[in-house]
């Protein structure tokens, strides 16, 4: 069986089911496992989403979970598809959006709400997920543990800086989802989550655990759809462009290259809060404050992933082989939405016109490159009305999934970004 170590102390070592409940580590590390199995042929010939998924965890939870268990899990997970679409020449978008919430977040979620739920049951333990979201986040979360027996979700967003929409999705499914309205920003909120899991007298009260990006279990699943983009890219090798906020994504991909898959390269694209592209021009790591922009669900000022991106690579010069960061702004954004639908009538969402831009400017500096190009298509364009009428003045018409929400009634709690607030709220209503 795989361990999983803390990223600020190797030695201090635990299971997959402890890592994945407790979130973060007793010393605030990350967990990364310590062994990164290598994928085999049978994973490649794979003709279907949900069965090369289920090949990928039996490498990586070898041992962990029973095979016949860890089927049940990722046939009820993975659902729906991660479809590769040609755009123009050697540029594919990986459309991530097809699941309940309508982002790429979906996948993850549903497999950590699943495998919590398994071990929750196994143990006969109740259990609280704390959640900061910047919007997307917290409505796959949301959707993947509704319902889940013995579980309950705290969500906790920034007040007033998400979309109606993102809102809705958070703040209408009620039973065991509950949603703060956080007077801040996502950096307070995420701060908030931090603190609460590192308060003795709050954890020994409160079974907590953690549905971020900061927890092994949603970004393992992460690695499966980059396998399945390779399958159906069918190139020996191929370049990755990711959409970066927190980087769980991306480092979900550099964990699927540490598994043998044949990557030459990953595009890491930020909108102006971008902290790690600036670190691989500069080699200088300067978090800060996050700026709002249109792609909100990439507003994230020092990102929480990047532990694990240094633990990795060591240092920027390794990191830089692999890695190459760009950024574009909100204008850029705009203007790309309304390049792509132009010239190829496909309409993208403002994060993933952030790493279409990104693309751009990768092939204005490699003319010469002719690998495919695999963008992920992290969230579904109505998504974001507002800005997609912006950009190419059309209405769009929200999914059946996410048209749903907007007819159901918001129920939150607003509490003060601090906290002393937030453990007051969870201790009392335990
Ligand atoms: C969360 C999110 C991102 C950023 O993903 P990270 O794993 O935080 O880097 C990009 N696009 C969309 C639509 C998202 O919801």
């Amino acid at each position: 069986m795989i361990k999983y170590y803390s990223t600020n102390d190797r030695s201090l070592k635990v299971s997959f089911k402890e890592a994945i409940l407790s979130g973060l580590a007793k010393d605030k590390g990350l967990f990364m496992p310590e062994e990164f199995k290598k994928l085999n042929p049978e994973v490649y010939s794979q003709k279907n989403f949900s069965d090369m998924c289920y090949k990928v965890a039996q490498i990586m939870f070898d041992g962990e979970i029973p095979a016949q268990d860890l089927k049940m899990i990722t046939d009820r997970v993975f659902i729906f598809d991660a479809p590769l679409r040609k755009l123009h020449d050697n540029i594919f978008v990986l459309e991530l959006f097809h699941g309940p919430s309508a982002a790429f977040k979906d996948f993850a979620a549903r497999f950590m709400a699943e495998v919590m739920g398994y071990y929750v049951r196994k143990e006969k333990k109740k259990l609280t997920i704390l959640v900061a979201t910047s919007g997307d986040t917290g409505s796959a979360v949301a959707k993947g543990f509704f319902l889940v027996p013995d579980i309950d979700v705290i969500i906790l967003y920034p007040k007033g800086k998400v979309s109606i929409l993102q809102e809705k999705q958070l703040t209408t499914l009620d039973e065991n989802i509950i949603s703060l309205e956080v007077k801040g920003t996502f950096d307070d909120c995420q701060r908030m989550v931090k603190e609460a899991f590192v308060d003795n007298e709050l954890c020994s009260k409160v079974n907590l655990s953690s549905a971020n990006s900061i927890n092994i279990a949603r970004l393992l699943p992460q690695s499966f759809y980059y396998i399945w983009a390779y399958i159906q890219a069918k190139s020996p090798e191929v370049i990755f462009c990711t959409p970066s906020g927190n980087f769980g994504n991306l480092t979900a991909g550099l964990i699927a290259k540490k598994m043998g898959l044949a990557v030459k390269k990953f595009i890491a694209a930020t909108n102006v809060n971008d902290v790690v592209p600036e670190y691989l021009n500069t080699g200088i790591f300067n978090s800060r404050a996050s700026v709002q922009t249109y792609s909100n669900a990439m507003d994230v000022g020092n990102p929480s992933n990047f532990a694990r991106m240094i633990d990795i690579y060591k240092d920027v010069e390794s990191m830089k082989k692999d890695i190459i960061g760009f950024k574009a702004t909100d204008k850029e954004t705009i203007e790309t939405i309304k390049e792509v639908y132009g010239k190829y009538d496909y309409i993208l969402d403002p994060h993933s016109a952030v790493g279409y831009k990104a693309v751009k400017d990768f092939l204005s500096s490699n003319k010469t490159d002719d690998t495919p190009i695999i963008l992920h298509g992290t969230a579904h364009p109505a998504k974001f009305p507002e800005i997609i009428k912006k950009a190419i003045g059309i209405e769009i018409d929200l999914p059946e999934v996410l048209a749903q929400a907007m007819h159901k009634k918001k129920h939150s709690i607003e509490i003060k970004a601090n906290f002393k607030s937030l453990k007051e709220y969870l201790l009392n209503r335990s």
